[in-house]
């Protein structure tokens, strides 16, 4: 199209917010003149739009969608999770989208042989299996049902002594090194929690086991917390966690990393998959693991790793002796995403992409159908307004991703498969997973702030009448450490969101391709906990969950209405200042960690010199004195500053250009100009990739973003630097300073040119 599109035409027109002062509370909720990428004059059908897709979201439409999806297990390669496909992609269609099916195949191992057996002192063969429960009519569909089991995890046939290692951290070794107890040859057995499963048997293994059993404990997610199932929501006795343990090297199907697993795809021997785990590990319930845990000597176990089970927790090794055994199929199975794409009706070759998955570990109401059925009547209501006579300028594409459990596997052989073509066109990536009653939540990348801040803030909390982002931000309040913190949460104009590891589908899209990215969805009042197992399902759902799906009406709200804005805006919304400001504070908390692990460290050595550890320790008992280190150099971290100050100038300088474009009346900005501003915009996330990627985990490219090797879920932002400082391994952390601060620069530079183009096209 060539016409001429007024940008700014009358009167008090800003499309970018510069409000990061602070402001009271009531100005902050109260609805702007216009919208931040809009005109006041565009900003009025887009409200009109936008309210009547709020309204037509319907909660029936969302039990219907979890009903019907979660009728049968459908983990990838089973019949039900290819018939949902099917149902989804028949919807899209029906709802007029051009949609279709793209098919991977990928290596996803299911169990063959699953042996957990206690054989000294005393005999016990653990049942591995999670029985019905009378009055759920799914939990008894025991023939569809994939067993418990980690998926990944190597084959292996092994009989050892059994040692506690609580939660399985780097931090539970280096207290077990202090009670002078080696896991060498043993097989060892951590509760769930606190870091990411896959991380247990990962560092297992790197202190020498040979094994690794994790059980869930009541007093994380079981009685403890609540009456469990079916009285309660809480994991029963013999509910068990299944979940991958594929390792962070690279997410996706572990034999074709860098590239799609498409049918003729260049495919690694399982034998070289480097994501793998190095021993094999099995998944327990309570029930199971407490005649293994009764059965251990040795040690008290320290007072906070000690669970809610009737029993005094030791810490082994022995007499307790363990055989475990698991194998599995290596069998390629395919997965199907479905892809379903609305043209956009002016700048179709910027796509706004939207996504949650379908596959599940059993009938997945919750994870992850609760986010699902969301996305679905989003689609549906945004269907309906399209009939209605709404046209999108931007095309926007819904995703139903398969095979996100095992390990992000449809949406990273998408984003591999596609890769060029979507740093070419991809605006931003919104992902939803599971769903819950309670607070909103965003997690993404920090240019996106400022547009979920916005429409947080005209979404309607179903059960207290507030805008959810009040209620978000009040709850932060409340919960805040400290006063410096709740100053914090006061001050700034925006609810701060957090970083994105790779807990769900939006990493490959940040990670790998550089694509802006939101992570959204509600929770944190859900008095349940069956993650995993075969009770998440639609009966424990409605019973324990957001029951009347009022929760899930919000996030198809919230996930629909943040498409909508981003694909109708004139100039994309993206923020920059406040992406500053945050990369500041990652920088530092590098500086911060320095500082502490110094001090730490300094103590240390000196009360090894005090004699201090032998003279406190109770001879009576093992204790070991922690060895002797070397304190930290001091680090340069001035390259780093300079590149977030830099951004802050750059970002600044965007801002008042676009003030400008404001305080010059009515100048016109033309298609072909705002079609190229919108490209410098959307070129300044790519920026933070680096072709080298990650130093050790060279299929990140993001080198602000990234999942920490040994967090997996969480994220560990500036890895280059940190995951380095993490292992003590000083000159290398400081010899990536440099590389990052050159990527902070050419960021800088790249919004610098959206800002020169502004000017250029404006300044008239
Ligand atoms: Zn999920």
């Amino acid at each position: 199209m060539t016409l001429i599109r007024s940008l700014i035409s009358c009167g008090i027109v800003l499309f970018v917010s510069q409000t990061n002062g602070a402001q009271i509370t009531e100005e902050r909720t109260s609805v702007p003149a216009h919208l931040s990428g809009y005109t006041t004059q565009s900003s009025s059908p887009e409200r009109e739009w936008e309210k009547k897709f709020q309204d037509g979201i319907l909660r029936e439409n969302l039990r219907d969608n979890v009903r019907r999806m979660s009728a049968r297990p459908h983990h990838v390669g089973s019949p039900y999770d290819k018939d949902n496909a099917e149902w989804i992609l028949a919807k899209f269609k029906d709802w007029g989208f051009d949609a279709h099916i793209e098919t991977f195949q990928v290596l996803f191992p299911t169990p063959k042989e699953r042996v957990v057996e206690l054989v000294q002192p005393t005999q016990f063969r653990a049942r591995l299996q999670e029985p019905p429960v009378p009055g759920d009519p799914t939990s008894n569909q025991t023939a569809e049902q994939l067993p418990t089991y980690n998926a990944y995890s190597i084959d292996g046939d092994v009989t050892a002594p059994l040692v506690y290692v609580n939660y399985g951290s780097r931090e539970d070794y280096e207290q077990l090194d202090r009670l002078g107890i080696s896991v060498k040859g043993a097989i060892v057995i951590a509760r769930y929690g606190e870091n990411w499963r896959g991380t247990k048997p990962k560092v297992a293994g790197e202190h020498g086991a040979i094994g690794c059993i994790i059980y869930s404990d009541p007093k994380d997610d079981g009685f403890y917390q609540g009456d469990d199932y079916p009285k309660g929501g809480w994991r029963p006795k013999e509910g068990v966690q299944r979940g991958s343990v594929m390792d962070t090297d690279y997410p996706g199907d572990p034999l074709t990393p860098g590239v799609g697993a498409t049918a003729d795809a260049k495919r690694l021997p399982v034998a070289e998959a480097k994501t793998i785990t190095k021993i094999p590990v099995l998944p327990i319930s309570w029930g199971d693991a407490l005649p293994l845990l009764s059965a251990l000597a040795g040690p008290v176990a320290p007072e906070k790793w000690r669970g809610a089970l009737p029993v005094t927790y030791h810490v082994g090794p022995g007499p307790a002796k363990v055989h475990l055994r698991v194998s599995s199929n290596w069998d390629l199975k395919p997965v199907n995403d479905v892809i379903a794409t609305l043209r956009g009706s002016e700048a179709l070759d910027q796509w706004v992409i939207r996504g949650n998955h379908f596959d599940a570990w059993v009938n997945g109401a919750d994870d992850p159908l609760s986010g699902m059925s969301a996305v679905l009547e989003e689609a549906r209501m945004l269907s309906e307004l399209h009939k209605q006579g709404w046209n999108p300028k931007r095309t926007i594409i819904y995703c139903a991703w398969d095979g996100e459990e095992p390990g992000l596997l449809g949406s990273t052989e998408w984003v591999e498969t596609h890769g060029e073509e979507l740093q070419k066109h991809a605006v931003a990536y919104i992902n939803s997973d599971s769903n819950g009653r309670g607070f909103f939540r965003a997690s993404g990348s920090h240019d996106l702030e400022k547009l979920i801040n916005d429409v947080a803030r005209e979404i309607n909390d179903p059960e207290k009448n507030i805008p959810v982002w009040q209620r978000a931000r009040l709850s932060r309040i409340a919960n805040a450490k400290n006063q410096e913190d709740r100053a914090e949460i006061r001050k700034r104009s925006e609810l701060a969101i957090g970083a994105l590891g790779d807990g769900s589908d939006y990493a490959s899209f940040l990670d790998h391709a550089g694509i802006s990215a939101l992570n959204i969805g509600y929770g944190g009042e859900n008095d349940a906990d069956s993650y995993h197992s075969i009770y998440d399902d639609f009966n424990w759902y409605t019973h324990f969950v957001d029951t009347d799906f009022a929760y899930g009406r919000a996030l198809a709200q919230t996930g629909g209405t943040t498409v909508m804005r981003l694909a109708d805006a004139d100039v994309i919304p993206f923020e920059y200042a406040g992406m500053a400001d945050t990369i500041g504070k990652y920088v530092t908390e590098l500086e911060k960690q320095l500082k502490e692990k110094q001090d730490e460290i300094t103590e240390r050595n000196l009360e090894l010199k005090e004699g201090l550890f032998t003279a406190v320790a109770d001879p009576r008992k093992t204790s070991v004195p922690p060895p002797h280190e070397t304190t930290p150099p001091y680090m340069n971290f001035a390259p780093l500053k300079n590149g977030v100050e830099a951004i802050k100038r750059s970002a600044e300088r965007y801002e008042s250009a676009v003030a400008k474009a404001q305080a010059d009346g009515a100048p016109v900005l033309s298609a072909q100009a705002l079609d190229s501003l919108n490209k410098d915009l959307l070129n300044i996330q790519r920026t933070f990739l680096t072709e080298r990627g990650l130093p050790e985990r060279p299929w990140f490219k993001h080198q602000v973003y990234a999942p920490g090797a040994y967090t997996g879920y969480g994220a560990k932002p500036i890895a280059a630097v940190r995951e380095y400082m993490d292992e003590k391994k000083w000159a290398e952390a400081e010899a990536q300073v440099p590389a990052v601060a050159k990527v902070l620069e050419d960021v800088a530079a790249a919004i610098d040119k959206a800002a020169d183009d502004l000017r250029s096209v404006s300044g008239r």
